[in-house]
């Protein structure tokens, strides 16, 4: 069937098949064939996506256990976030880390090593992570951790399925009183505010920014910055504390069909920008907010990613070394000012220093999400912005990739020979485990 990420580009005839237990894959595989692990399809590009065969993990869905003790959970690498968070939220238990969906596997955010609003405290979903199970290509199931096949584990935490398959996973969810988090909503005028914001939101354990990337000249970077922290029970108004612990509430609205892309040009962005920002200057705060909008403010609208028309769209993800960030961010951003292709949702974020995971795209420094609708010029200027990452030392996110040049990725991975070397141990050679992205990279 046609597969793609959740940017919808690109789009490829994959043969899917769905995975109950891992003894079942070799009479899915055909002599020569490779296969990838595919979660939800959060990820934007080619990462889960294997014409050849790519195997679904969703039925693998099972919680294994659970110690109300130490919050240590084992479950299979199928189940949902969503699924985690409407078991135990109201048993007063939340993820180390969650990133901006609810809609994504525990494989999948260990595979890419996903990071959230807390990296810069808390490091991203695999530094939580004390044991695997990992299916390798000669049919063997092995057990990794920081004391076990240690090179594995770490080449497996942000491997993009390149070593295996993730069976199941051991991670330890952290206690809450509420599900309520205590939110403030900043303004700042230009880049250096923003930065000097985040340092000064240090101590808040999330923390995020909304940049209006339109925004030139001297309003370059201004921002919504929002920080936030999980708010205790003697702290929640009384209309919460009937139900402190509640799951998030139900409802959504939907994008029916695919919207035109004329609708999406610079002048509706640019409204949009404008007036986002206006509204977030009066919402300031502090005040109480239920997690689910906090975290993950785009599952409210379902299958947004029809909003880019039916081309589909790219996210470009960067990070650069924090000494190399204020310039390399407004070098960034005026590139994507100037070009006015950027979409609504530019989001700039710090993270903390880096973890174990040999590809784990997360480095000290700051990082720039932006999405943009596939048009004429846009794969040209993301080249240019690739060029501004590397010349600043920095690298893109590969879960958000779907079209940069082999030798970027390599210069911008600087552990990638040991993670070569751990991946051929387990995947064999030629690799068993390939995808779109592993190919068009050469990794
Ligand atoms: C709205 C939105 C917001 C997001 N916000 C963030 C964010 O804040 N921070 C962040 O870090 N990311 C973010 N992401 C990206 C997303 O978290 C990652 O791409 C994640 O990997 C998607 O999980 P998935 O289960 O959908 O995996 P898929 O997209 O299906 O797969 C992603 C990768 O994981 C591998 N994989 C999946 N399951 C397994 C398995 N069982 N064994 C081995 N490999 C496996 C795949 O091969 C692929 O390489 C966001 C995505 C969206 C759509």
């Amino acid at each position: 069937m046609k597969l793609s990420g959740w940017g919808r580009y690109p789009a490829l005839d994959c043969r899917l098949e769905s995975l109950r237990k891992w003894e079942d894959a070799s009479g899915m595989l055909r002599r020569g064939d490779t296969l990838i692990a595919r979660g939800n399809g959060r990820s934007y590009g080619d990462a889960a996506l294997n014409p050849d065969l790519t195997l679904s993990m969703l039925a693998m869905n099972r919680m294994q256990a659970f110690n109300a003790e130490t919050g240590l959970l084992t479950c299979e690498a199928g189940v949902l976030l969503v699924d985690i968070l409407e078991t135990f939220v109201p048993r007063g238990w939340f993820p180390p880390v969650v990133p901006g969906t609810r809609f994504v596997t525990v494989g999948g955010m260990i595979a890419a090593d996903v990071h959230g609003k807390n990296h810069h405290r808390d490091g991203t979903f695999g530094a939580h992570v004390e044991a695997l199970t990992l299916a390798t290509a000669d049919g063997e199931i092995r057990e990794c951790s920081r004391a076990q096949r240690a090179d594995l584990f770490r080449a497996t935490l942000g491997g993009m399925g390149l070593t295996g398959v993730i069976l199941s996973a051991s991670f330890r969810l952290w206690p809450i009183e509420t599900a309520f988090v205590m939110e403030e909503t900043l303004a700042t005028g230009d880049l250096d505010e923003t930065m000097s914001l985040f340092e000064a939101s240090r101590d808040w354990p999330y923390s995020v920014a909304w940049i209006d990337c339109l925004a030139r000249g001297a309003k370059l970077g201004r921002a919504l910055v929002m920080r936030g922290k999980f708010m205790d029970r003697d702290a929640l108004p009384a209309r919460f504390a009937p139900v402190p612990l509640r799951p998030a509430p139900a409802g959504k609205l939907a994008v029916p069909i695919d919207t035109p892309s004329v609708l999406l040009n610079r002048f509706s962005v640019g409204l949009f920008n404008e007036l986002y920002y206006r509204r977030g200057r009066t919402r300031a705060g502090p005040r109480p907010v239920h997690f689910d909008p906090f975290f993950f403010p785009l599952d409210r609208i379902e299958a947004w990613n029809r909003l880019y028309g039916r081309k589909g769209f790219v996210q470009y993800q960067c990070v650069l070394p924090r000494d190399e960030s204020a310039t390399g961010i407004a070098a960034l951003l005026e590139r994507i000012a100037a070009a006015r292709q950027g979409s609504f949702l530019a989001v700039l974020k710090l993270f903390g220093p880096a973890g174990d995971g040999l590809m784990s795209f997360p480095m000290e420094g700051y990082t720039l999400a932006l999405d943009f609708p596939l048009r004429k010029g846009t794969l040209a200027l993301l080249d240019t912005l690739d060029e501004v990452t590397h010349r600043h030392g920095g690298r893109v996110y590969l879960a958000k990739d779907a079209r940069c040049a082999p030798e970027r990725v390599r210069e911008g991975y600087p552990q990638y020979g040991a993670f070569e070397t751990a991946r051929a141990a387990a995947a064999g050679a030629p690799p068993r485990f390939a995808s779109e992205l592993s190919r068009r990279l050469a990794l």
